[in-house]
């Protein structure tokens, strides 16, 4: 039986599946519709100088290490360098939180910044210890293709023990009294574009996260990675072909039996979606509604010196976070007084830009949507630049060799769902059994994987959707001549299933 696989999007989640894939002997075909390779992870390069585009946190080290592993590619190739102190949070009334890897330098930060809160510091790390446990193997690691995988009274508890029905604000109040902590433990639904106010408690496992398994720095950027991969996917005999968009596909019998691409028509056994999945909902016949994350107005700086005595990491916040938020997540327009996050790799990294000089990135949380058109926003921005000088970095516009800037509706353009960076939002119902799965339609050798797909957004979680895409279609490749059989006893179960 032939087992040819086209792989739509040469995203993260597209090549991983595809050494995956390919190590099983299957014949993969990766189409991409940019000039390159990488999608979201990639570089702002100029004049000697270069700056990660999107990803510039590196969490989760163990995933990221142990999929790449898996799917055959070089540790030699890559390094991550890993950061004691984690990032610090500026708050406007002069406030500073400085997060570390270190417990003891953590609570010793604790009780000169927000002395009694450390007893509550040590309880969120021991609850959440077991938590993530949880988490990882009930969500994280597995699929609900079939619904009722996922409502089982096992999975419920877990949910339960998440506290999915809570939200990671509210959440983060059981551990901490003061509202500076509040925010500092539930911003962080903000990586993956949700409201701390509405995101469910689960989410709060990634400040959690970084503080157990740390913050890294991938060497070179993290978009060095989309080299190492290609390399590694032509060295194992993968073809990728660039400026090639799926644009349509031809089902028969419900299985797709071939993508069109560049007005050819290629002959598939099986497809992978990589592209931001709401993106290919008309072509698959999805007909459900998605809410999108939020969006980002980011700045790339190319500046003549460097910030060598800040952090690599920083967040600035606004003076009222709530009122930011409800402006992104509710009221759909452009923040009054942002709280922002910077990026300044030139601490840890000197290969990124000519001898003496530096890049810098700044990432201020919008709302996504097309209703703000940003050409029209200069006052936003200009305001932005100032804030930024005066609060974070000095001197700037004095230093700045150029400056890019980056809004919802590039992202849009660029195929992102309603311009939102971070693929559907992190809601409750679209978390868990309720985001598109590994086996997304109800066409037999249709997948998918990417950030709109469970389990998520961000890089390691997209590996990981990229694994479960790959198990997905290596179980039914072994299983194909009873498939049918057992799809139509899936479906008719499914149809009294709780949901
Ligand atoms: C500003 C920003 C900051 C971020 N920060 C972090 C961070 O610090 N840490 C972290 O871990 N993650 C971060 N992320 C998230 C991370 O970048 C994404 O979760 C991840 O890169 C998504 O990978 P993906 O495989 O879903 O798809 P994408 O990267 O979106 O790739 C999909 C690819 O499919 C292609 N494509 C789409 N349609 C078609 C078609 N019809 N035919 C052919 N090709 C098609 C696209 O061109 C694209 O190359 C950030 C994202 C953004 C935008």
């Amino acid at each position: 039986m032939s087992r040819h696989i086209a792989i739509a999007g040469a995203g993260i989640g597209g090549m991983i599946t595809a050494l995956l894939l390919k190590k099983q002997g299957f014949e993969v075909s990766i189409y991409e519709k940019e000039n390159q390779a990488g999608g979201r992870l990639s570089f702002v390069e100029k004049e000697g100088y270069r700056i990660d585009k999107g990803p510039t946190i590196v969490l989760l080290p163990h995933m990221l290490k142990g999929i790449l592993d898996e799917a055959g590619v070089s540790g030699d190739a890559w390094e991550l360098l890993g950061l004691d102190t984690l990032y610090s949070i500026h708050f406007k009334d002069g406030k500073r939180y400085t997060k570390y890897k270190d417990v003891d330098r953590q609570l010793n930060e604790l009780s000169e910044v927000f002395p009694g809160e450390e007893e509550g510091f040590t309880k969120y790390m021991e609850e959440m210890r077991k938590s993530f446990e949880i988490g990882q193997a009930s969500f994280l690691e597995k699929s609900f293709t079939r619904k009722r995988d996922f409502w089982t009274g096992k999975n419920l508890k877990s949910l339960l023990r998440l506290k999915a029905y809570q939200s990671t604000k509210k959440f983060a109040g059981t551990f901490f009294k003061d509202e500076h902590l509040r925010e500092a433990y539930s911003l962080q639904t903000l990586y993956i574009g949700g409201n701390p106010q509405t995101a469910p408690a689960m989410y709060s496992l990634i400040p959690y996260s970084e503080h157990e398994h740390g913050i890294h720095y991938m060497k070179g950027g993290y978009a060095s990675l989309v080299k190492v991969l290609t390399n590694t996917l032509q060295e194992k005999g993968i073809s990728l072909y660039v400026d090639s968009k799926v644009e349509d596909i031809h089902k028969e019998h419900g299985r797709v039996v071939s993508i069109m691409v560049n007005g050819r028509t290629v002959k598939v056994d099986g497809l992978v979606w990589n592209g931001d999945f709401p993106s290919a909902a008309d072509l698959l016949d999805d007909r459900r509604n998605y809410e999108p994350s939020s969006g980002c107005v980011l700045f790339y700086f190319g500046v003549d010196g460097k910030y060598q005595d800040s952090d690599v990491h920083q967040f600035f916040m606004g003076g009222n976070f709530d009122q930011h938020m409800r402006e992104v997540f509710q009221e759909k327009k452009v923040p009054t007084d942002p709280s922002f996050y910077t990026f300044n790799p030139a601490v840890i990294d000197s290969t990124l830009a000519p001898d003496g000089k530096s890049t810098l990135y700044v990432l201020v949380p919008v709302p996504s949507g097309s209703h703000i058109d940003w050409s029209q926003e200069s006052t936003f921005i200009d305001r932005m630049i100032k804030n930024i000088e005066a609060r974070a970095f000095p001197g700037l516009t004095e230093k700045m060799d150029w400056m890019e800037v980056r809004t919802p509706n590039d992202a849009d353009q660029e195929g992102l769902f309603q311009g939102g960076s971070f693929g559907i939002a992190p809601s409750l119902f679209q978390s868990g059994v309720f985001r598109p799965q590994a086996k997304p339609t109800a066409l037999e050798n249709v997948y998918a994987t990417g950030a709109s797909v469970h389990p998520g957004g961000g890089i390691p979680i997209v590996m990981q959707s990229a694994k479960l895409a790959a198990d997905q279609i290596i179980h039914d490749f072994a299983h194909h001549s009873s498939t049918k059989d057992v799809n139509l006893n899936e479906q008719l179960n499914e149809s009294i299933s709780p949901l």
